[in-house]
């Protein structure tokens, strides 16, 4: 048996990143074949003059270096920049059916789609389309709806300012709010929960933050892998002596260790910094009573500090300043049950205090969480749990301290401030109508699994993506899949060849767009589009390479055709500002008040900080004031039940991300940090539980998902890997796993799916 055609499982035991990080660097620039010429991109990749990297959303340092990208940075730029094409040969060539045989990850390799194509399924194929034609199709299927409320509009990370103004007011003028978008899989929990504690869904640091903060608490994060160039930022805390906690069910190696490629010394050395001072692994979903522990227990250190004469370790006077309703969430943590919060954490009550400890010895404390934190139920009372504890200490709203909720695609922040939203505020519509001088939709529209739903019941017929692999980001896989194969349309805006594009409704279209890499030339000018960072920065992008095909329209002149074709150009010049991004942040600026002098601001080298108003302490919450919520812990979820019935047998299992991987895009089929390589359908398992179920590091397990709709989720023959992780908590890729998170488990008040504790049992199967 060759182990490394069939992958295998070795532990990785080298720091991240290092010489193996430009080792990948070097496979993925040859495996993607990107001529000689383009390696230049690297270049102006995350420069002033350059192009924003399409990968994740962490900001650009001011003052950039030669190097501003990472591993993962390159490879989605060597994904865009590939000389391999995707052309209307190789769908003559392949049909639908025989290509959603292929791996996400043979779909992925194909290369660059170059043409606009129509599916057709007398041949099961793809074929080719005009544009014009292209439009005209789309627009005759929208006219046709009887209710504009039968389409829905669905936007990745990905899309630029200009393009997704363009695509809600298009949108909007057609007369309905659904708009499902990639944050609703990631960071809703965080938009929907922030503005209840602290009046805005957005982080309220910056990276110069980053420099000034002694403690960092890291929830449910793997920077090395999802936000690589964020451990640039640990490791110069962590050499200043900062404190920095990672909180996760796992020890992810980035956390770990840290070879800086941007160090030579370092590199040549092979030296590498210790990022972590302290581990806290709670069980999946342990998170929230964690918080709550913490706050607990230092109300508790308080009393001790001031019986014995001491300050205490409140910030008082920010309590009384700039929050209310302190008194009853104090009150609600001294009846809380130290057992409870114990049990639920799944954390030894000592760490919790060593923990409490760190936080209170913080001068300067930045919390910054990822997935970890949102995909699960009780997520927006967890991220407001996290906001009441920064707050009891006045950590949010000045230099050095604050939340920081990492996102993970480039402009997804930058998608909802645009008006990607489908529960927008009446105050945002009333100047939409001011400005355009329409009535735009009152009622809210779908989300994403709202909209998978209402394929599923018939009450959407059209779904058009801008970009994006939705029927792989979502859940309930199956489901959704027949969901969409129900629409009388379906549409993708996409620069690669992926599943979704695989799953057609009774009518299809493919159509082809700029990559942020390339220049986007409009009446011979070259535009920029703008993007909005993690850290609220909004800046712009420029790209430098020739376009993997002449057929391909930008995004923004993808939206004004659609629109011009579907609605006509009477209230909305749409072809001028389809061909003028410049005037389309003119339009923005007349909608958004913070992106007054919008083209002057953007054209700073590095472009201009957005205004967050909880980052200068105001309160844009009912009462102007910073809001304490208490949150009582849930005993009774899906999983309570599902271990009531199963007991020890049942396990909580998350779906991650590989380290060649970037959301649902598969680069290659290793995970090395985690010692896995050339395979995908693993999951990892603590040894006691293999012993306790009685199965073997090597074997094979399926995974069936506990859930009381009486539907069989099951994902077949996992390896299993052992590994440290907490007892009864398993992780496992997605999209492959997917398939075991149902459709309707998601996080209350947020629709996120909760792919960080789905309830599973696992099945021996055969070897
Ligand atoms: S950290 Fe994120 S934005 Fe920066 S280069 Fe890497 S993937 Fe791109």
């Amino acid at each position: 048996m060759n182990k490394k055609s069939e992958g295998h499982i070795a532990p990785y035991t080298r720091p991240a990143a290092g010489w193996d990080a430009l080792k990948q660097v070097a496979i993925n620039l040859v495996r993607e074949r990107v001529a000689g010429s383009n390696y230049k991109t690297l270049f102006k990749q995350n420069q002033p003059d350059g192009f924003d990297c399409p990968g994740c959303a962490w900001p650009d340092r001011e003052h950039a270096s030669t190097f501003e990208f990472c591993e993962n940075g390159v490879k989605a730029v060597a994904a865009e920049a590939t000389s391999k094409r995707v052309t209307p040969d190789f769908f003559a060539r392949h049909t639908v059916t025989e290509l959603l045989r292929q791996s996400d990850y043979a779909l992925e390799q194909h290369g660059r789609l170059t043409d606009p194509l129509v599916y057709d399924p007398a041949s099961d194929t793809y074929r080719p389309i005009a544009w014009d034609e292209a439009f005209a199709l789309m627009a005759r299927h929208l006219r046709a709806l009887p209710d504009p409320n039968q389409a829905t509009f669905y936007t990745s990370g990905r899309t630029s300012n200009e393009a997704a103004f363009l695509f809600q007011l298009f949108v909007r003028m057609l007369g309905t709010n659904n708009f499902p978008d990639c944050s609703n899989m990631c960071h809703e929990p965080t938009s929907r929960g922030l503005p209840g504690t602290v009046g805005t869904g957005k982080g309220t640091v910056t990276l110069d933050d980053f420099e000034h903060a002694d403690t960092l608490l890291i929830f449910g994060q793997n920077p090395a892998t999802n936000h690589p160039r964020m451990m640039n930022e640990l490791r110069d805390c962590a050499r200043r002596g900062a404190a920095i906690v990672s909180i996760n069910p796992l020890r992810e190696r980035g956390l770990e260790r840290f070879t800086s490629p941007a160090h030579a010394l370092e590199m040549l050395t092979g030296a590498s910094t210790t990022i972590s001072t302290l581990f806290i692994q709670p069980r999946l979903g342990g998170d929230f009573a964690l918080i709550k522990a913490m706050a607990k227990r230092l109300v508790e250190r308080d009393d001790a500090a001031r019986a014995a004469g001491q300050p205490g370790l409140l910030d008082r006077e920010f309590i009384a300043r700039h929050t209310l309703d302190y008194a009853a969430f104090e009150a609600d943590l001294r009846t809380e049950s130290w057992d409870l919060l114990l049990a639920e954490s799944g954390v030894p009550r000592a760490q919790i205090e060593q923990l409490t400890e760190v936080y209170a010895r913080g001068k300067n404390v930045i919390s910054t969480w990822g997935m970890g934190l949102t995909q699960h139920k009780g997520a927006v009372k967890t991220i407001q749990m996290l906001s009441n504890l920064m707050m009891m200490r006045g950590q949010i709203g000045r230099p050095g301290a604050g939340l920081c909720p990492v996102r993970g695609h480039s402009n997804v922040q930058g998608d909802r401030t645009m008006g990607i939203e489908d529960k927008p505020s009446q105050a945002f519509l009333d100047r939409l109508q001011q400005v355009f001088h329409f009535a735009p939709p009152r009622a809210h529209g779908l989300d994403t699994v709202d909209s998978i739903q209402a394929m599923l019941d018939g009450r959407v017929q059209v779904f058009i993506a801008m970009g994006g692999n939705f029927a792989m980001a979502t859940p309930d896989t199956p489901l959704t899949f027949e969901a969409l194969r129900r629409c009388a349309l379906t549409v993708h805006v996409a620069t690669k060849l992926n599943r979704s594009h695989l799953v057609t409704g009774r009518a299809a279209l493919l159509l082809p767009t700029l990559g942020r890499t390339e220049i986007d030339l409009q009446h011979g000018v070259a535009q920029g589009v703008t993007v909005e960072d993690s850290m609220s920065m909004v800046h712009l992008s420029y790209g430098i390479n020739q376009p993997a095909s002449a057929s391909l329209l930008s995004e923004p002149m993808i939206v004004a055709r659609l629109a011009h074709a579907t609605l006509g150009s009477d209230k909305v010049d749409w072809l001028r500002l389809g061909g003028d991004y410049a005037a389309i942040r003119e339009l923005i600026e007349r909608v958004f008040d913070d992106f007054h002098d919008f083209n002057a601001r953007v054209a700073h080298p590095g472009g201009f900080h957005l205004r967050v108003a909880s980052r200068e302490r105001e309160w844009r919450t009912a009462s102007g004031r910073a809001q304490f919520v208490p949150h009582a812990v849930d005993t009774d979820t899906p999983i309570h039940r599902a271990r009531a019935r199963h007991g020890a047998r049942l396990m909580v299992l998350m779906t991650m991300r590989a380290h060649d991987q970037y959301n649902t895009t598969i680069y290659g089929l290793d995970d090395r940090y985690r010692g896995v390589y050339g395979l995908r359908r693993v999951v990892f398992i603590n040894p006691a539980d293999l012993a306790m179920l009685g199965l073997r590091a090597g074997g094979h397990v399926d995974i069936v998902s506990v859930w009381d709709d009486q539907v069989t989720r099951r994902a077949g023959r996992f390896l299993l890997v052992e590994y440290d992780i907490p007892r009864g908590c398993l992780g496992a890729y997605f999209p492959e796993t997917n398939d075991l998170v149902p459709l309707h488990s998601t996080a209350d008040g947020a629709g996120t799916p909760t792919s960080k504790s789905i309830p599973v049992l696992l099945e021996p199967c055969g070897e």
